[in-house]
């Protein structure tokens, strides 16, 4: 299992580094940010212990490139939420047991709650429910933030706590199937210049699929492109390559003469 989780040790240290430049932002986000919708409202929040008050806008910036350049790459390598979901997967008893129709189907599920964040963020303009603020370390604050919150902040915390937990049973339950900022990577990444796609070659197999820790295949949804998969594929039907080639360059040679199924059809 350890052997796995190692074998793209290059994507492992940049998890690793990013874990160390944002990771606190991250769990400030889940634990103690007062806002309706977590790591936006960091300019006006009163959490001034909260290291989100300097990264927000610099981040979402480069954020926002990274899509543009590498779609889902900043799931895949960078964001600590998703390295805490592969953690807690790692023993997931529900592996490759979902129907991939029915995975499918829940992976919709981030387009519903990224709605939900929108109507809070833009018509509700990011309410800010009530939490103690000024009291001492972290884990003192934690503490004492479930313990006089206002209801609504303990509920959606909960909701985000049960569902990074699910991962336990489902791999990567939460990234899969609720993460509104995976949701919204997503739909942007259509436009990405770069990513692991699959070409013509591709049998069908699903080895890819069984060896993707999000039990998906290139150019299909939820793919984060990590890589992992790429020397799993016999065919070696996963390049890395801009899914704009066979525009820019109709002579692209795809192996296999036919035109590259390296497309987003899957995708949303
Ligand atoms: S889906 Fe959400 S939590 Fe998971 S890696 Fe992407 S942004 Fe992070
Ligand atoms: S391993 Fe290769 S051939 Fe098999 S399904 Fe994945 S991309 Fe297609
Ligand atoms: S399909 Fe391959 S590249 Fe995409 S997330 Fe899964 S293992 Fe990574």
């Amino acid at each position: 299992m350890l052997k796995t989780f190692f074998s793209n040790w290059k994507r492992r240290i940049v998890q690793i580094v990013s874990l160390g430049l944002i990771g606190e932002w991250s769990f400030y986000g889940i634990f103690r940010c007062p806002f309706a919708v977590p790591y936006i409202g960091c300019g006006n929040c009163p959490v001034i212990q909260c290291p989100g008050r300097s990264l927000w806008l610099w981040s979402w910036i480069l954020i926002g490139g990274s899509v543009l350049v590498f779609g889902r790459a900043f799931c895949g390598w960078i964001c600590p939420g998703g390295l805490v979901s592969e953690i807690l997967s790692m023993g997931s008893f529900f592996k490759n047991k979902l129907k991939q129709r029915v995975s499918a189907g829940l992976a919709y599920g981030k387009y519903f709650v990224l709605t939900l964040a929108l109507y809070f963020f833009f018509l509700a303009q990011n309410p800010r429910w009530a939490i103690p603020i000024r009291t001492g370390d972290f884990f003192k604050s934690v503490g004492l933030t479930f313990e006089h919150a206002d209801p609504i902040w303990i509920y959606k915390t909960l909701f985000v706590l049960a569902a990074l937990g699910l991962g336990l049973a489902v791999p990567m339950f939460w990234c899969r199937f609720l993460c509104p900022t995976g949701g919204a990577i997503e739909i942007l990444s259509r436009f990405s210049l770069f990513g692991f796609l699959k070409n013509a070659r591709c049998s069908d197999c699903d080895q890819c699929r069984r060896r993707c820790h999000l039990e998906t295949r290139p150019s299909e949804i939820n793919c984060v492109q990590c890589g992992d998969c790429k020397e799993t594929c016999k065919p070696n039907a996963i390049e890395w390559k801009s899914p704009l080639a066979p525009w820019l360059n109709p002579d692209t040679n795809f192996g296999s003469g036919q035109a590259p199924s390296a497309d987003r059809t899957h995708f949303l």
